[in-house]
């Protein structure tokens, strides 16, 4: 088995596991103009964005060799859950051979799911699955953990850029890492490094919090959201995601966790009261925690075509009325690109260091 996957935020980890099971892994390239014009051609015409990128992403993967796709399913009203046999099907009308290992979220389908394990364990023991499958979590939470710790220094570093290669070096070192002992080095190694980032001065009161909120696709891949988060980074704007890939996994892989995703559900729910699909509801309740957390505004990526988001498009006016935080809705697509968006972010920082700025005038005089 040649096996590969969908590129997605630190596809790094995902190779890992693959490789301390023993499977042979073929590293899909990171998407390109190249993929998604590949997926593009290849997608059906109303798909979403997302489904047409991982298309071409599938079919660089193939031509690189891979014969098994493993990737996450879904389960209700959106494309999310067709993904699996839509891209399949479509690859078999394009003459390639390949099969898919569909996993869905543990609560969704527990027969199928098990029967995955088995495939992909190949001869280890479920024991040394287990070890492998707890190591490469608790690798997980160490990069988001940095991950998150970048998020906030690049918006202050003296010199532009020095952030940006700590993440880059993060990503190419934790190829490196098989044990537990290596994992701790690794991170007491970068801790040190981000600890070492000469910041600047900035005063609480000029400080930018911004969130991003979307689909989870879009929101995780930088390569196809413009890299948003270094893009606000350089802007002086500290980020955060709606989606962290250990959250991901706390929520869909681990069975009776309590995780930070039920939380997000509660919030959204007076605004969007059932599931719809894909992430909306998680939209509404990352919106409600960011303004609890005391956020300066809200980045909303939708990709073009996904009904989830366009819903919750519908209601961002509402919610940012309620709520006193301001929102921008970014579409994305095959069409997005910097220049043309760039604009657009540049006055919504604006708009928001005006607003805190005349908040904390007002605080001031009174
Ligand atoms: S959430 Fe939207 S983009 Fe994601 S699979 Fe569903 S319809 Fe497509």
């Amino acid at each position: 088995m040649k096996i590969s996957f969908p590129y997605m935020g630190v596809p790094f980890v995902y190779k890992k596991v693959l490789e301390l099971l023993g499977h042979d892994v073929i590293m899909p390239p990171r998407p390109s103009q190249r993929t998604i014009d590949l997926g593009v051609k290849y997608s059906p015409e109303f798909a979403c964005f997302p489904l047409k990128v991982i298309m071409g992403s599938y079919i660089e993967a193939i031509k690189m060799g891979a014969d098994t796709i493993v990737t996450s399913g879904g389960h209700g009203p959106c494309r999310a859950g067709f993904y699996g046999e839509n891209h399949q099907q479509t690859l078999k009308q394009l003459g390639y051979d390949v099969d898919f290992i569909v996993f869905d979220g543990w609560r969704d389908n527990i027969k199928r799911n098990i029967q995955n394990v088995r495939k992909i364990k190949g001869k280890n023991s479920i024991f040394k699955v287990y070890k492998i499958v707890r190591l490469v979590y608790q690798m997980l939470q160490v990069v988001d953990s940095l991950e998150m710790r970048i998020q906030t220094l690049r918006a202050y570093e003296k010199a532009k850029g020095t952030c940006n290669k700590i993440w880059d070096a993060i990503q190419r070192k934790l190829d490196e890492v098989e044990t537990k002992e290596q994992l701790e080095e690794f991170k007491k190694y970068f801790y040190d490094q981000l600890d070492r980032v000469e910041l600047q001065e900035v005063a609480p009161q000029e400080k930018i919090r911004i969130g991003i909120v979307g689909e989870i696709y879009v929101v995780m891949e930088p390569s196809i959201n413009m890299q948003i988060e270094k893009v606000l980074g350089d802007m002086g704007v500290e980020v955060r995601r709606s989606q962290y890939l250990s959250q991901w996994v706390e929520h869909n892989m681990i069975p009776f966790k309590k995780t930070h995703e039920d939380e997000i559900l509660k919030k959204g729910e007076p605004w969007i009261e059932i599931s719809i699909g894909g992430h909306a509801k998680q939209t509404m309740g990352h919106i409600v925690d960011y303004k609890q957390q005391g956020f300066d505004g809200i980045i909303h990526l939708m990709p073009f075509a996904c009904l989830p988001e366009l819903i919750s498009q519908g209601i961002m006016p509402k919610i940012s009325e309620e709520l006193d935080i301001p929102v921008l809705t970014i579409p994305l697509d095959e069409q997005t690109g910097l220049a043309n968006n760039l604009t657009r972010i540049e006055a919504f920082v604006d708009l928001l260091k005006n607003k805190k700025n005349n908040q904390h005038k007002t605080a001031v005089i009174a």
